[in-house]
């Protein structure tokens, strides 16, 4: 059966916008069943959201965007993990170990930390190829230069506000409804990655994105781990 998924979207646990349980809300109404909420170096937003998940029609994978050494990555779970390290050796046994996917996120973004080169070291078991919050030049730049790297291609939408959850997403063929499958077939390349822009999604995000410049990313404060734990 094929179902849908995006597997890189923030919450207010790290620079997102959303309460995890918005971002559940949100992707059940876009139709996306599988869902990761990929919070900054930590699994709390998809463990939060676990909570609110309706599981007849929803699967969250329980992830966090590592910036490692050498550039971000996407580390997805069958289980809520910890991040014992940002060094990447470390990442590879906790991945090992739990039976979690390693995937670099948006490799090539101009502005943002991707691990560039780095794509073709045999450690990965899936690339972001798309990224939906990535301008279009990096997009391009990142599916010329990973078309031909023979392991499974992913599309996420990295959203860090509601109108973006889905914008860019993946076709996933399981044979259950479930977490493991859905990793398993990840694992396995049955998935078709749909790069999709919404065009009025990214120019609000450029706005939010200014807002957030100009504020500066300020780690999560008192007042909104209160938020978190509403
Ligand atoms: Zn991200």
């Amino acid at each position: 059966m094929d179902i849908f998924g995006d597997l890189h979207i923030h919450s207010i646990v790290s620079d997102g916008s959303l309460h995890p349980s918005e971002i559940i809300k949100i992707s059940k109404a876009k139709s996306i069943q599988v869902v990761s909420i990929t919070d900054h170096n930590t699994f709390l937003g998809s463990l939060i959201g676990s909570k609110y998940i309706d599981r007849r029609s929803q699967i969250i994978i329980h992830g966090a965007e590592v910036r490692t050494h050498i550039g971000d990555v996407l580390v997805l779970c069958p289980q809520p993990n910890f991040i014992s390290s940002r060094d990447l050796l470390s990442l590879i046994d906790l991945c090992r170990d739990n039976n979690c996917l390693l995937i670099p996120s948006h490799p090539y973004d101009v502005l943002r930390l991707g691990i560039r080169g780095n794509v073709s070291m045999k450690v990965w078991n899936a690339i972001e190829v798309f990224n939906g919050s990535s301008d279009l030049l990096s997009n391009i730049v990142s599916y010329i230069l990973t078309k031909d790297i023979d392991i499974p291609h992913l599309s996420n939408s990295d959203a860090h506000v509601g109108y973006l959850i889905g914008s860019a997403y993946n076709i996933i063929d399981v044979d259950d409804f479930n977490a493991d499958n859905v990793l398993d077939s990840i694992r396995k390349g049955r998935v078709i990655p749909i790069m999709r822009y919404s065009i009025k999604g990214n120019i609000k995000r450029v706005g939010w994105g200014l807002k957030r410049f100009i504020n500066g990313y300020k780690p999560i404060s008192l007042d909104r781990l209160n938020k978190v734990f509403k």
